[in-house]
């Protein structure tokens, strides 16, 4: 990936460049032995990501490099061949094209299983998807990964109904109405919960529209992270875990609240019971970056 913007002394005409490394060194990236060390692993690469663009100066062009398997991609010393799948988790993403799951984790070929909907909900073919996944990549897969991201177009449309129900008139297409319907409840979570802690009067709040529609993806990524362990008959404590985190479009950080971690960065283990819920619901109805978006722009 090379990032253009015009006005470097040193090179004009790029910023920053991440570069796939195909090494025979396979020691270089070894399969996480457990579900931690896979988080730890996605949470790593996501801050390299993060940093890269952060480094970024119009003086100096900032780089990485993200060492590849070259059996990853069927390359055997000289002849090619299938390579066999063996991601270390999968993903349930958005479709949101701003949100390239093995990019910003800093992965490439062969290490993620990446399902993506709008939405990232748990439809049929989402489900379907992971089930082949868990059945027949349980060799290397070791954890399971539900990824929001900040600004969310299935979510805010959603809200846009909680907030005006003459507009779910308007959405004549079902499929559409469906991804909606799923993520009302997450909206109404939010909503009562802005209430609960901010009083009935931050509905007027300038940010009110905004900050709802980023609890609801937060709340959204948990419950379906909360949804897949029954869905899956994965049992907690085994050897496939759940997490889940919403990518921010500004930050480029992967953002999750949990009440023991002294910032917010990365992926947070998913709900397990409804206390589970209440402790997420306070957390991140009175955080800071809820208190600033309810200020507005
Ligand atoms: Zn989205």
């Amino acid at each position: 990936m090379v990032s253009k913007l015009p006005g470097s002394p040193e090179d004009p005409t790029w910023l920053a460049e991440v570069t796939y490394r195909f090494t025979f060194d396979a020691a270089h990236r070894p399969l996480p032995p457990d579900a931690n060390a896979a988080r730890l692993r996605l949470e790593r690469g996501n801050r390299a990501f993060a940093d890269l663009l952060d480094r970024v100066t119009l003086s100096k062009p900032a780089r990485l490099s993200i060492d590849i398997n070259p059996h990853d991609v069927g390359l055997l010393h000289g002849h090619s061949a299938a390579p066999k799948q063996q991601p270390f988790a999968a993903v349930v993403g958005c479709a949101d094209a701003r949100v390239p799951v093995e990019l910003i984790f800093s992965e490439g070929p062969n290490d993620l299983f990446v399902v993506r909907a709008a939405g990232n909900g748990l439809g049929d073919d989402v489900m379907g998807s992971l089930s082949y996944a868990v059945d027949h990549l349980k060799d290397s897969l070791r954890t399971l990964v539900v990824l929001g991201h900040s600004r969310c177009g299935a979510v805010s449309a959603a809200v846009d109904v909680h907030l005006e129900p003459a507009k779910y008139m308007s959405m004549t297409q079902k499929d559409l109405r469906h991804i909606v319907d799923r993520t009302l409840v997450v909206v109404q979570l939010g909503a009562t919960w802005l209430e609960r802690v901010h009083g009935t009067e931050v509905i007027r709040r300038p940010g009110y529209r905004a900050t709802l529609i980023e609890v609801a993806i937060v709340l959204n990524a948990a419950l379906t992270a909360h949804g897949m362990r029954p869905g899956l008959n994965l049992v907690a404590g085994g050897d496939i875990d759940v997490v889940y985190g919403v990518y921010l479009l500004e930050e480029r950080l992967v953002w999750a609240p949990r009440p023991e971690a002294s910032d917010w960065f990365g992926l947070a283990p998913a709900p397990t019971d409804p206390k589970d819920f209440v402790v997420l619901c306070d957390l991140l109805a009175s955080c800071e970056r809820v208190q600033r978006l309810l200020d507005g722009p």
